[in-house]
């Protein structure tokens, strides 16, 4: 054995962070979680992989969110309402009808109007960028105050290599970095970063968004099908204002829905035919407006499409579980629906919702975040309402998008019927508020 002078440099072990509870994915649903959680007085650390200042601007995601009066309580129990209310439009009627292109809507149609069912509107519509940037400045508000760069950050979009937060030093933010790797024992969980740093923690909690990297790696298969059709997102400004209505209109090629924002301008998510959603994403101005108002009709003046267009492919997917060991499902990872009535991101705060309650009542009783009993509760709470849900949106579609002449009639004379029967109207406007159901405290506006 030779001795001789100790090496110049010696590599330093890999950091290693230590939380209760792992966020893996820092989109609407994962920061929603973070701060939901850290409200059931856990440590939390996310780790989202794309940096968030592009994240923060108009040109990454044009879509507006209908947020369902349930959602918007659980924003007012966190504390980010106000936020989310000074850059939303209040929904307060919904008007459904069925027709053709080029032909005038049937005159059998159905009408929702806020105040049969209470004083409250029935959702907000607010830009994803917004929420996004609400979520992140409310991260910033409970932020270390040594952690002033990221404030700078996501005002003025300029990239840092890492961000770090600290939220009442429960909440830490980590992005951009990939979780690459993730194991899971009896005792704890080990995420490996991209970078090499490792996370040990309780309970990994995935908000990995519809292709969940996290599910696949843990062995949970999905039912899934693909809608064949494009969800077709761009911004109109028009002349008249929409005085709050949000319009569904059923054409052939899937539904066309006009969503008030702030402003006269309003949203579409036009589905179409997949095949045909790239050509009309690609037309020019001029002949883009005039196919969009062929199907947006002249009830709110002229009307010109503003801005970037976006096309999503639209599918339907339900995980077979949503727990595994020291891993919960959570938000798109676990489910994904037909945007039909914009209940998806919806259905995800639902999941942050119950997850958050059950872990709050886990903390009370002294028990690990990732005890099997809690994670067996989050899933016999969600897993059956996300069924229900995709199973009614995915209904919904194939009713409406389908064109044949008796299934036109059936449907819109069951429109009128509903629109004449209060009890049945009644029944689902609860739904489009989201206030039906065994609702977890945060979606009543309570707190944990
Ligand atoms: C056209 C359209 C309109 C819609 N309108 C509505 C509406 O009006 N109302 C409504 O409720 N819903 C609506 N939805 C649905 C809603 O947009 C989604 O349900 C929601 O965005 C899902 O959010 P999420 O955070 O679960 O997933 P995502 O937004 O996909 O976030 C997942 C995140 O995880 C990150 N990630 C993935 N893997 C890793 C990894 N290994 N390491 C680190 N980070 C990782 C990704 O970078 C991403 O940021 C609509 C959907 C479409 C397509």
């Amino acid at each position: 054995m030779t001795t001789g002078p100790e090496p110049a440099f010696r590599p330093a072990a890999p950091e290693t962070l230590t939380t209760d509870v792992l966020i893996v994915g820092g989109g609407m649903i994962g920061l929603t979680a973070a701060i939901a959680v850290a409200r059931a007085g856990l440590s939390v650390i996310v780790a989202e992989e794309t940096p968030p200042p592009p994240t923060l601007l108009p040109a990454f995601d044009g879509r507006v969110s209908a947020l369902a009066h349930g959602s918007c309580q659980l924003y007012r129990a966190l504390g980010l309402y106000d936020a989310l209310a000074a850059d939303g439009q209040p929904i307060l009627d919904i008007h459904v009808t069925d027709g053709r292109l080029g032909e005038a809507a049937s005159p059998l149609f159905l009408h929702f109007h806020h105040g049969d069912v209470g004083a409250e509107p029935f959702g907000l519509m607010v830009e994803n960028r917004h929420i996004r940037i609400a979520l992140h400045r409310a991260l910033e508000r409970i932020a270390d105050s040594s952690n002033r760069q990221f404030a700078q950050m996501s005002l003025n979009g300029a990239v840092l290599p890492e961000t770090a937060l600290a939220a009442e030093e429960r909440v830490r933010l980590l992005a951009p970095v990939k979780v690459a790797a993730t194991a899971r024992d009896g005792a704890f969980a080990t995420a490996t970063l991209a970078d090499g740093r490792a996370v040990r923690c309780r309970l990994i909690v995935a908000c990995d968004g519809r292709h969940s990297p996290l599910r696949e790696a843990a062995g949970i298969r999905t039912v899934a099908w693909d809608y064949r059709q494009a969800g077709i997102v761009a911004t109109v400004e028009h002349e008249r204002p929409h005085a709050g209505v949000a319009y569904e209109h059923f054409l052939p090629g899937g539904p066309f829905a006009i969503l008030p924002m702030t402003g006269n301008r309003s949203s579409l998510v036009w589905t179409e035919r997949a095949d045909l959603a790239p050509a009309l994403i690609a037309l020019d101005a001029a002949d883009f407006d005039a196919e969009m108002r062929r199907r947006f009709g002249t009830h709110l003046g002229a009307a010109r499409a503003v801005g970037p267009r976006f096309s999503y492919p639209l599918g339907f997917h339900i995980a077979t579980r949503f727990v595994e060991r020291r891993l919960a499902l959570v938000g798109d990872s676990a489910h994904g629906l037909h945007p039909i009535a914009g209940q998806g991101l919806n259905l995800g705060l639902r999941d942050v919702a119950a997850l958050a309650e059950v872990l709050a009542d886990g903390c009370r009783l002294g028990l690990d975040p990732g005890d099997p009993t809690l994670l067996a509760r989050y899933e016999r709470w969600r897993r059956l309402d996300s069924v229900v849900m995709g199973t009614v949106m995915d209904g919904l579609n194939r009713l409406f998008s389908n064109d044949a002449p008796p299934v036109r009639l059936l449907r819109d004379l069951g429109l009128a019927a509903v629109n004449r029967l209060p009890p049945l109207k009644k029944f689902f406007m609860q739904h489009a508020r989201g206030s039906i159901g065994k609702l977890p405290r945060l979606l009543d506006g309570r707190p944990l």
